[in-house]
């Protein structure tokens, strides 16, 4: 299986996740919003144990409550990484990747609620709220 690597900005924190999405999509929900300060989220799901830090495990920042659903960022430059979802999958932020995955996003999720300043361009399936 290849593996891919990610990153933070500074470098402080390094991570592994093997090349095995099960899905791949957008998220426009505000929150995901907030968190990235960005459009919308760009994220593949993954089961946790298929990820693993290789540098930086005393540096996280986390987000959330560490039993339930939590973010991860690095302390130091605050780049947001992943999710560990309390569903035992991990949500990767694509944009923490260094390698290219074999998953491409196929959806946009929660474009109920997307930022009114930002238009969808693409023909990928679009959803209210999660994918029916
Ligand atoms: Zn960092
Ligand atoms: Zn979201």
């Amino acid at each position: 299986m290849n593996t891919l690597r990610g990153m933070c900005l500074c470098g402080a924190v390094e991570y592994r996740v093997e090349d095995a999405f099960s899905a791949a999509f957008y998220c426009h929900c505000s929150k995901c919003r907030r968190t990235t300060g960005s459009a919308f989220k760009p994220m593949a799901s993954i089961p946790s144990g298929k990820l693993a830090l290789s540098r930086g495990e005393d540096t996280l920042l986390v987000f959330g409550d560490p039993n339930e659903t939590h973010d991860i960022h690095c302390r130091f430059c605050g780049s947001f990484l992943y999710s560990i979802i309390d569903n035992g999958n991990t949500h990767v932020a694509l944009g923490s990747l260094v390698d290219a995955p074999s998953a491409r996003p196929s959806f946009h999720m929660f474009v109920g609620s997307k930022a009114p300043w930002y238009d969808i361009t693409d023909d990928l399936p679009q959803y209210d709220e999660f994918p029916t």
